[in-house]
């Protein structure tokens, strides 16, 4: 059946298989639907079309979906193994500067020949004077005290018990004398190479710590891991393995306190 709806009602198909229509306009086409044959037969082959379409296009939205949670995963994880080696180098780079720093310190305490340091250890405090080739190095005990003094000829060690009848000042041989001679320097880094520093650095761990209200780097080298806190600004240590370091002073040791005690009164003996 052919009527002058069908134009108007194939016009407003579309509409009314998407639900866009009035309930008036709906009332409308369906009564022409229920009359008209070839009007029924386009609306059901629009439908078919029609959720067909829908169902591609659902599938196709869950595939992009999907896509897109699995670039951004692996976005996020790309983005979390860049920031994770950039703070590696940064550390890596941190320490091999600081144990550079630290080393090239001891290279120039080392040539230092004029210094005092006194440290904490064990209970008692250890002093050392310095002055070129003369060196007074003091031991106090609960026996008493020590004294090493070492010069270019001698070395003595000057032994003062508590028992006022105890004073033994002991000459030393050519071999205990070289031995005695010390260094401001901490011991070295083992190597010299940039690549073996960086090695070396990745390996170790270095924080920073409040020591008597200085600030110290808090330093486990590889492969020894010894324990070191060094003077942040000084480079040199504030306590290590033998103790903690409380005083330095640096060129300014005069001849009067790296002076030969005087051996009046003290049995003197010769080491054999
Ligand atoms: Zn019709």
């Amino acid at each position: 059946m052919n009527n002058k709806y069908c134009k108007i009602v194939q016009d407003l198909l579309p509409n009314y298989i998407e639900g866009l229509t009035s309930d008036e306009t709906n009332k409308f086409i369906e009564e022409h639907l229920k009359e008209c044959v070839e009007c029924k037969e386009i609306y059901t082959r629009m439908k078919e079309e029609f959720y067909k379409k829908e169902s591609d296009e659902k599938v196709n939205i869950n595939f992009l979906k999907k896509h897109k949670k699995q670039i951004s995963k692996l976005r996020i994880t790309l983005f979390i193994i860049i920031i994770a080696i950039l703070i590696l180098l940064v550390n890596v780079g941190r320490k091999t500067y600081i144990l550079r720093k630290y080393e090239n310190a001891n290279i120039e305490y080392s040539k230092c020949t004029n210094y005092y340091k006194k440290m904490e250890n064990e209970g008692a405090i250890s002093e050392i004077w310095r002055k070129d080739e003369k060196i007074l190095f003091k031991r106090t005990s609960e026996s008493g005290e020590q004294i090493i003094y070492s010069d270019q000829n001698d070395t003595w060690i000057i032994v003062n018990e508590k028992n006022p009848e105890v004073k033994i000042a002991t000459r030393l041989s050519e071999e205990s004398k070289i031995a005695s001679i010390g260094s401001l320097a901490s011991p070295v880094l083992p190597s010299n190479n940039i690549w073996a520093e960086i090695g070396t650095a990745f390996l170790s761990r270095i924080t920073t710590k409040n020591v008597d209200g200085v600030k110290c780097y808090d330093i486990y080298v590889f492969p020894d891991y010894i324990h070191t806190l060094v003077d942040k600004n000084t480079l040199l240590i504030k306590q290590g393995i033998n103790g903690k370091y409380l005083e330095y002073r640096i060129n300014n040791v005069t001849d009067e306190e790296v002076k030969m005690p005087d051996l009046t009164g003290y049995e003197i003996r010769n080491e054999k």
